[in-house]
């Protein structure tokens, strides 16, 4: 009978699991199939421009079709979960079948915001920039008729955002975008319309030059605007942002308003810390506590990938030793992807997600003791901010997250720096100069699951290390008790654990089998112990707080 029992049990606990699986293949893979754009009105809402009929087959069959097709031959060459901007974007690697249903899904879930059941009158900006550059509004729909009827058989005409800003009129044959990186001089298209005859056939015949005429009729210019608005702000911001977060010698100073809205309390400090570092005790209890940090780890990579998609790089398109990442044309890799490892940066982050779904009264994301939970809550998290992403990365000058999240990442990088050299100085002061060398930086990534932080040569044999601060360090009951050491990676791959304290210029060198972790100290065999150290003299170490005012809450 207890068997049975227990059997349900390991049943129902398979089932959560499975469940949990799903729950993650809906949050974080729904986004990138390429999904069907709904209609922003009904079918007989444009008739000035178009009849009912043809707006059904159109976005039905024509439309349906190109996403059905686009999805099947992805699916087929295993190119699976991307983006159609992406697709459409990078198209020269992919197949003429790709293209034509990658276009024409891309092209038409424009068009379809591109028109307006409500006439409208271009303003703002866009009309400052249309009038700026073709005189008149007639004159720049007079040049745009011009290049739609000099387009021969099927295509698009298109009104495009070029490099340098300006506007432009051309027209792509197909269902090509000018997005697409093998059309000569394309750009980002804001407005478009459908010179095939399937759009209008039906209601027109053979007017096509009627059929241009009246599409003025249906223009959103609202809509127009903001592409237009999203595409210059954005391309002034992604160079921005990206200066100060490749160039970590650009330091940002906060104000100090700007750091206290950044500071998260110690409680919630003390709850990211426990669900990004879980300690031994937890561990052994359930691996589920062990699948957040690589959850959020890959989440957060997902998320920078398509922030940044020109600055991402792939292991194999980089030096051995490098990491998946953003990069810098020099390939520097950017102090963002930081963001997976700080606490700190877990924590604001999260409340600028918070402050967004209370607006849109929504459920907060909150964290607790079970792990099942937190893990749909961090699924929650990552969904949102997917959504968000544009806001929080694209746009520097309006993005307080970024810049605090900047500010934190690189007085995180500064602090780790400013301890390993002060520990590369002690060693070499008492082995050797040479005896001590550090393997990361410049460049270079600290694997964040095994990292090796430096070198140790010490009676003619040399060990892989990582390096730690800590605060405080006793003895009790044939341990040694290591206190205020933040950042428990796994340590096993190295074959000793330096600790040091910067301010009574200290380094303590252990073995690393058999620590144990709990309750946020490390607990080190008595036997594992092999030597304390002092530094002879002034070790003139780099500061670290320029870049946050101090009283945030750092280890
Ligand atoms: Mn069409």
């Amino acid at each position: 009978m207890k068997n049975i029992v227990n059997k349900i049990e390991a049943l129902k606990e398979e089932v959560k699991i499975i469940e949990t699986k799903k729950n993650h293949k809906f949050f974080l893979s729904e986004m990138k199939r390429i999904g069907i754009e709904r209609l922003p009105y009904s079918y007989t809402s444009l008739k000035r421009f178009i009849d009912p009929e043809t707006m059904d087959v159109h976005y039905n069959k024509h439309y349906k079709g190109y996403v059905e097709k686009l999805n099947l031959a992805l699916d087929k060459k295993k190119f699976g979960d991307l983006d159609l901007e992406q697709v459409v974007k990078t198209i020269s690697r992919f197949n003429q079948e790709v293209r034509n249903n990658a276009g024409g899904a891309y092209n038409h879930a424009l068009f379809w915001k591109m028109l307006s059941p409500n006439p409208q009158k271009p303003k703002g900006l866009i009309l400052k920039k249309i009038e700026t550059q073709f005189g008149t509004i007639g004159g720049f729909k007079k040049k745009f008729d011009e290049v739609a009827k000099e387009r021969f058989g099927s295509g698009w005409v298109w009104l495009v955002v070029t490099k340098n800003n300006s506007l432009k009129i051309m027209s792509t044959p197909n269902q090509d975008n000018p997005l697409m990186n093998d059309i000569k001089d394309g750009g980002y298209p804001i407005l478009g319309l459908d010179l095939w005859e399937h759009a209008y056939y039906l209601k027109y015949r053979n007017k096509r030059d009627e059929y241009i005429k009246n599409f003025w009729d249906a223009v959103n210019w609202d809509f127009v605007e903001k592409l237009y608005k999203m595409k210059i702000g954005t391309r002034i911001d992604e160079e921005v942002v990206m200066s100060q977060l490749m160039n970590s010698s650009n330091a940002e100073i906060l104000t100090e308003e700007e750091t206290k809205s950044q500071s998260c309390s110690t409680t919630e400090e003390q709850m990211f810390k426990t669900l990004l570092f879980p300690p031994t005790d937890l561990l052994e209890k359930s691996d589920q506590y062990g699948k957040f940090k690589k959850e959020y780890i890959m989440g957060w990579m997902d998320v920078l990938q398509k922030a940044y998609p020109e600055n991402w790089k792939n292991k194999d398109s980089l030096f051995k030793g490098h990491e998946a990442g953003l990069y810098s044309k020099e390939n520097v890799r950017s102090l963002l992807m930081n963001l997976t490892s700080s606490y700190t940066a877990f924590c604001i982050i999260h409340k600028d997600v918070n402050e967004y779904l209370k607006k849109n009264n929504q459920n907060v994301i909150t964290y607790g003791d079970n792990p099942n939970t937190n893990l749909l809550e961090l699924r929650k998290f990552f969904s949102i901010l997917h959504g968000l992403r544009s806001n929080i990365f694209k746009r520097g000058e309006q993005s307080n997250t970024l810049r605090q999240i900047g500010g934190v990442l690189k007085k995180t990088d500064c602090l780790g720096k400013r301890n390993e050299e002060a520990t590369m100085k002690i060693i070499n002061q008492n082995y050797g100069e040479g005896a001590c060398k550090i393997v990361s930086g410049g460049g270079y990534t600290k694997d964040m699951l095994s990292g090796i932080d430096a070198t140790i040569t010490m009676d003619g044999q040399e060990h892989t290390s990582q390096i730690k601060p800590f605060k405080n360090i006793f003895e009790k009951d044939g341990y040694f008790v290591v206190q205020g050491s933040s950042s428990t990676q796994s340590y096993n791959k190295v074959s000793l654990l330096i600790f040091v304290n910067v301010k009574s210029k200290q380094v303590r060198i252990y073995k690393t089998p058999k620590i144990r972790i709990q309750q946020g100290s490390y607990y080190i065999p008595k036997e594992n112990m092999v030597s304390t150290i002092f530094a002879k003299g002034e070790l003139d170490l780099i500061d670290c707080n320029k870049y946050l005012s101090e009283n945030i809450i750092w280890e």
